[in-house]
């Protein structure tokens, strides 16, 4: 996993979503992870500590169990038709406070797909800017 991490020069949300090298986890659980892991979806992959590294690698395989398990709950074995918001933690709950401590729940638009953070546990407060957003209000 470290030197999938170190190869590909990317983002943190970028490269767990992009299939390649890890399959699997899309945009929803993506953010899930890296909530779950505390760490910004901005994040440069080369960058990374061992001890980010590790809270990765656990939060890949924690939040995938539990998200295996609470789809199977909810769903039986149906697939869901929808995405299954309720069942998410930060994905599709801006605006709404981080269920970890309080903060609000933000997000942004990159690479033409949402990403949701919470400022406090994953970014030490920092707000990114919605490029989407500001050409709006511009
Ligand atoms: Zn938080």
């Amino acid at each position: 996993m470290r030197a999938a991490l170190a190869a590909d020069r990317a983002t943190l949300k970028h490269l767990i979503t992009q299939q390649r090298p890890i399959a699997g986890i899309g945009n929803g659980y993506g953010d899930e992870i890296l909530w779950e892991a505390r760490l910004s979806p901005f994040a440069r992959t080369e960058a990374l500590t061992e001890e980010a590294i590790a809270a990765l690698h656990a939060a890949i395989q924690g939040v995938l169990r539990r998200g295996v398990e609470e789809n199977r709950a909810e769903f039986s074995d149906a697939l869901p038709i929808r995405e299954p918001i309720a069942l998410y933690r930060v994905h599709h709950h801006g605006g709404e406070p981080c269920p970890r401590w309080g903060d609000v729940i933000r997000f942004v638009a990159y690479a033409e797909r949402e990403t949701y953070y919470c400022p406090t546990c994953q970014a030490q407060g920092k707000v990114f800017a919605d490029r989407r957003l500001s050409r709006l209000l511009r």
